[in-house]
């Protein structure tokens, strides 16, 4: 995995502005805002939160959803206003009635159970969530071991592992590697949730292969382009910062390794919020520079209410960063946008 490069056409980094040294005192520091580019959104959410507001617009309310539909707070609240309903099981959804399957995908045994109680189904799975599913599949059925990198309990991990659970072991921090066992040390290898910190993957890759040297890598990257670009912009701007704020939800896996990566990369200090109004303003005492940027499932709204919220306390003078120019889309579902042509 070429994990420090990201996928889509790589852009320039553009401060602009004024020269700031961090040594300055706390008294002479000038306030202004760097804003990562890219952020919020990625393709994969965009076409999750479309497919759920065509499917309300298509066949009306309600329309059940598996799980956060994308893990934003503000974005589930507003589906809820307009007619979704939000379940953890389809055991909770009636007879007949539509489910739309989340961005993090799903095991076979949901879309089983789906079938089973006669549900409509439309799966939002991010397609760069699918490539992950098809590899495990894939290296399953050749017999291999697979050692899956991500966070456990994580959806999209049960998703992915859900697809050959009895070849697929989880390792998530570095006490994990010792546990693992193989059958064959040579036909291992190993594949990753889309979301982690590249840099935290690499690091336990190279733990594996100390145990396994032989392990093979995925044929593709699993960490995806947008998780990497939005990592990749944050570093270009951390050293610079006083104070990185990442707006996105607790339960956000790539907004979380936002802000660790922003810490790892110099930021001297880093918060995720969900809102501008969670900002506590002791965190702004002596801060010149802050960085502003959001997860992959942010609607941009709310980084624009951060940067107002900050304009109104003095960082008015906001310069993007750009590492990326993205120009990733899906296409929606196939079981949806057969019925918005008709
Ligand atoms: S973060 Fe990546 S894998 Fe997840 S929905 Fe977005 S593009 Fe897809």
């Amino acid at each position: 995995m070429s994990a420090s490069q990201p996928s889509t056409e790589p852009g320039s980094i553009e401060t602009g502005g004024s020269d700031v040294s961090s040594g300055d005192t706390q008294t002479t520091k000038p306030k202004r805002v760097l804003l990562a580019k890219p952020r919020g959104y990625c393709a994969g959410v965009d076409r999750a939160v479309v497919t759920v507001e065509k499917a309300l617009e298509t066949y009306g309310p309600p329309v059940y959803v598996r799980k956060q539909i994308v893990h934003n707070k503000h974005v589930v609240e507003t589906l809820e206003k307009r007619g979704a309903i939000f379940v953890e099981e389809t055991d909770e959804v009636p007879e007949g009635a539509l489910v739309v399957f989340s961005a993090h995908g799903v095991a076979p045994a949901v879309h089983d159970g789906a079938k089973q109680r006669n549900l409509r189904t439309i799966d939002a799975t991010c397609p760069l969530v699918t490539k992950v599913h098809q590899e495990a599949k894939r290296f399953a059925r050749d017999d291999y071991d697979i050692l899956l990198i991500g966070h456990e309990g994580h959806e999209e991990v049960e998703g992915t592992s859900g697809e050959a659970p009895e070849r697929i072991q989880l390792v998530d921090r570095p006490e994990d590697v010792d546990k693992v066992q193989v059958r064959d040390p040579s036909k291992v290898i190993w594949l990753s949730q889309t979301t982690l910190s590249v840099d935290e993957t690499m690091e336990r890759v190279n733990q594996l292969r100390e145990r396994f040297p032989e392990l093979q890598d995925p044929p593709s990257d699993d960490i995806c382009y947008a998780t990497q670009n939005r990592q990749v912009a944050v570093k270009a701007m951390a050293a610079e910062c006083d104070l990185v704020l990442v707006v996105g939800s607790q339960n956000s896996s790539n907004s979380k390794r936002l802000v660790e990566v922003a810490r790892n990369a110099g930021a001297r200090d880093a918060h995720l919020i969900d809102y501008a109004d969670e900002v506590d303003e002791s965190w702004l005492d002596g801060v010149g520079t802050i960085g502003v940027t959001s997860g992959a499932s942010v609607p941009d709204v709310l980084v624009m209410q951060l940067l107002s919220w900050l304009a109104e306390r003095g960082w008015a003078d906001v310069e993007e960063v750009t590492t990326a120019n993205e120009k990733v889309a899906f296409a929606l579902p196939r079981e949806l946008r057969k019925d918005l042509v008709r």
